[in-house]
């Protein structure tokens, strides 16, 4: 009998995350130097994590042997102080990947139904799927999640409606107004998962506090995988009403966030220069990239976050072009975008590098621009 007999049903169906290829196994499929390979393929923090995590990632090695506090009370008490939510309305997660499998641990049960907008972030998708649930993909027109839309697609199934603002791949983020209409529109049995992944890079977030305090059934998550540098770490949290999140407490494994991760995330939070630093720099760096992409010809889209998207005619041909000239982007097929590439914002030489080899491309005819 085989393995796959023995599965739950769904398991077989189940789609795969396809992740961001690793400068290792670019190294080695092209024989290149790894120290020589940009990756600009997950939107992590070209500058690394803050000085402050990293010596305090370091002071906690040496208490590896002990359990982590399962509750993350220190970072806790960090994430309240710095987001001016109360600790019990916290949950941390293994990256905020897992507080969205949770949600569904929680809140969804075989023919529930989660809207999301059709180029949102696909772990929504995914994790829906794993338990059974029904994707309801909303369209997305100028690649921005549509409000009203997304309200007309909740029926009496809907358990929650998933947006990322930016969204990722799309870079777009959603007028804080939006947010707040929807966050008060939604019915009683509907939950508000609002992906805040990519906040810190807006100039002002927007702030669903009010809408939580007034009773509106909101749960924003976010994460220390982006502008704080720490994806390697695997933290992310989210913020809600405290009865929520101790629903949500119950679902997670007792010690989900290892010890490490939890220092380095509560000393990320105190980091603020380093955090200016890294936004101006994406600033800089976004408008470098816009500017040059679209000089040869292509359109950028977005631009909220710490990525861009192009339309480069053959995503999947400009990535192994790239990524032969050392070069890691993102193509986007499982997106069904597969004209686009998405290119994380790197260092001012990799940004800088990379427009020189798209120039290159176009001049060599092996880029043609899709108008
Ligand atoms: C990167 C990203 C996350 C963060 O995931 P982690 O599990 O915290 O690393 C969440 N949502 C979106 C939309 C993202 O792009």
């Amino acid at each position: 009998m085989k393995y796959a007999e023995l599965a739950n049903s769904g398991v077989l169906e189940q789609p795969v995350y396809e992740p961001g290829k690793p400068i290792e196994s670019v190294a080695r499929e092209y024989g290149l130097d790894p120290s020589k390979i940009a990756k600009l393929a997950s939107n992590e923090n070209p500058f690394g994590a803050s000085p402050l995590a990293i010596a305090a990632a370091e002071r906690a090695l040496k208490s590896a042997h002990l359990y982590p506090d399962g509750s993350c009370y220190q970072l806790r008490e960090k994430i309240a102080e710095v987001r001016g939510v109360p600790l019990d309305g916290i949950i941390v997660g293994n990256g905020s990947n897992e507080i969205i499998e949770l949600l569904g641990h929680a809140f969804l049960r075989p023919g529930d139904e989660v809207v999301m907008g059709e180029r949102a972030f696909i772990v929504y998708k995914l994790v829906s799927r794993l338990f059974g649930a029904t994707p309801v993909e909303v369209p997305m027109p100028g690649f921005c999640h549509d409000v009203d839309a997304m309200l007309a697609a909740v029926t009496e199934r809907t358990r929650l409606l998933f947006v990322a603002s930016p969204n990722n791949p799309t870079g777009i983020a959603n007028a804080e107004a939006d947010l707040v209409r929807l966050a008060e529109s939604l019915p009683e049995h509907v939950i508000f998962c609002l992906d805040e992944a990519y906040a810190e890079y807006l100039d002002k977030a927007p702030d669903l506090r009010a809408a939580i305090s007034s009773g509106r059934k909101v749960i924003c998550m976010r994460t220390f995988s982006k502008i704080y540098g720490l994806g390697g770490m695997r933290v992310g949290y989210a913020y809600g009403d405290p009865e929520l999140i101790s629903l949500l407490q119950r679902v997670r494994q007792p010690f989900n966030v290892n010890l490490i991760a939890q220092a380095a995330a509560t000393a990320a939070l105190g980091d603020d220069s380093f955090l200016e630093m890294c936004r101006r720099e994406n600033s800089n760096g976004r408008k470098l990239l816009c500017e040059g992409l679209q000089e040869l010809g292509f359109d950028t889209y977005g631009g909220s976050a710490n990525f861009v998207l192009s339309n480069v005619g053959n995503g999947g041909l400009v990535f192994e072009h790239l990524q032969k000239r050392g070069i890691i982007v993102r193509p986007l097929v499982p997106y069904g975008m597969s004209e686009y590439v998405r290119i994380t914002i790197g260092r001012p030489e990799e940004n800088q590098r990379l427009l020189e080899i798209f120039a290159k491309l176009v001049e060599d005819g092996l880029v043609v621009i899709a108008r």
